[in-house]
C-alpha cells in the first residue's frame, strides 16, 4: 500500500499514524458533551503532526454522549443502545472536523453506518487516497457493529490503513504499574508485550484491540492527549509514552 512518501527533513518516526481519541478527551473538564477548547486543542495537535509530512487519520469515540453499556443496564436492548453510541461518535467526527477545518486542515469523514448527507461512506482504498492527498481522515461509527467499541474499530481501521503505530491518547501518559494518581512511586513502563498487557489485563485497550494489534504487528503508542503537543512529541520518540509491541 502507497503512503506518502517520508519527508527527509522529518523528525517522526512514522509515515502513517492512527489516533484513537476517547470521547472523554473531547470532554475536557466538563461532566458530559463537548468542551471547545479541548477539541480545539487535539485539532491543532493532529494539524502539526500532518504539517510534518505524516499521513494521520483518526478513531473517534462517543463516551461523551452516549455509552452501549450504560443504555443496557438502563434497560435498553443492547445493540439498540451500541447503535446510539455510533452515532454519538459522528456527532463528535463533525466537530473535530469542525476544528480541523478552523485552521485550515484539510479533513474527510468517513462513516462506518451510511449517513451521506453529513460525512461519505466508509470505503478503505478512498480513505487511503484522502491521505495520499494530505486530508486527515476521520472515521466515525466505530465498525458499524454493535457489540464492538470503537478502541477495536482503530485497531480494525489502523490495520487496514496500514499504519505502522496506533495511538492512543489517554490522561496519563502511559501505562503504570499502579494507579499514578494514588500512587506517587507508580512506575511507567517503557514498553510492554501485547501478551502481558493481555495476561495482567493492564487496561491499555480492549483485548479485542490488543488481539487484533498484535496479529498485524501494529505497535501501539500510549500517551497523553491532555499535554499539548504531546502527540508530534511521542512521534518524534521524545516524551513520556509506553509502546505496546511485540516480546522481545
Ligand atoms: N460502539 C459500537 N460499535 C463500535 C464502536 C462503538 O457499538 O464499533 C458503541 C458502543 O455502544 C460504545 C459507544 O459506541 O459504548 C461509544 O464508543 P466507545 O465507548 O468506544 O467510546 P470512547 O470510550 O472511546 O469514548
Amino acid at each position: 500500500m502507497s503512503k506518502s512518501p517520508k519527508r527527509a527533513d522529518s523528525p517522526l518516526k512514522y509515515q502513517r499514524v492512527l489516533l484513537k481519541i476517547s470521547g472523554e478527551a473531547l470532554m475536557g473538564d466538563r461532566e458530559y458533551g463537548l468542551d471547545a477548547g479541548m477539541v480545539a486543542q487535539i485539532a491543532n495537535d493532529v494539524a502539526k503532526v500532518r504539517s510534518l509530512g505524516v499521513d494521520v487519520c483518526l478513531v473517534v469515540g462517543g463516551g461523551n454522549i452516549f455509552r452501549g453499556v450504560s443504555g443496557a443496564a438502563r434497560g435498553m436492548e443492547r445493540a439498540q443502545a451500541d447503535y446510539m453510541g455510533m452515532l454519538a461518535t459522528v456527532i463528535n467526527a463533525l466537530a473535530l472536523q469542525n476544528a480541523l477545518d478552523n485552521i485550515g486542515c484539510d479533513t474527510r469523514v468517513q462513516s462506518a453506518i451510511p449517513m451521506s448527507t453529513v460525512a461519505e461512506p466508509y470505503i478503505r482504498r478512498r480513505a487511503v487516497r484522502h491521505m495520499e492527498k494530505g486530508r486527515v481522515v476521520i472515521f466515525a461509527a466505530g465498525t458499524g457493529n454493535p457489540y464492538f467499541t470503537t478502541d477495536t474499530a482503530a485497531a480494525l481501521r489502523a490495520s487496514e490503513m496500514g499504519c505502522d503505530v496506533l495511538l492512543k491518547g489517554t490522561k496519563v501518559d502511559g501505562v503504570y504499574d499502579s494507579d499514578p494518581a494514588k500512587n506517587p512511586n507508580a512506575k511507567r513502563y517503557d514498553t510492554l508485550g501485547y501478551m502481558r498487557v493481555l495476561t495482567d489485563d493492564l487496561g491499555v485497550m480492549d483485548h479485542a484491540a490488543i488481539s487484533l494489534a498484535r496479529e498485524n504487528a501494529i505497535p501501539i503508542l500510549v500517551f497523553s492527549i491532555y499535554k499539548p503537543g504531546a502527540f508530534a512529541e511521542v512521534l518524534a520518540g521524545e516524551g513520556c509514552f509506553t509502546l505496546v509491541k511485540n516480546e522481545e
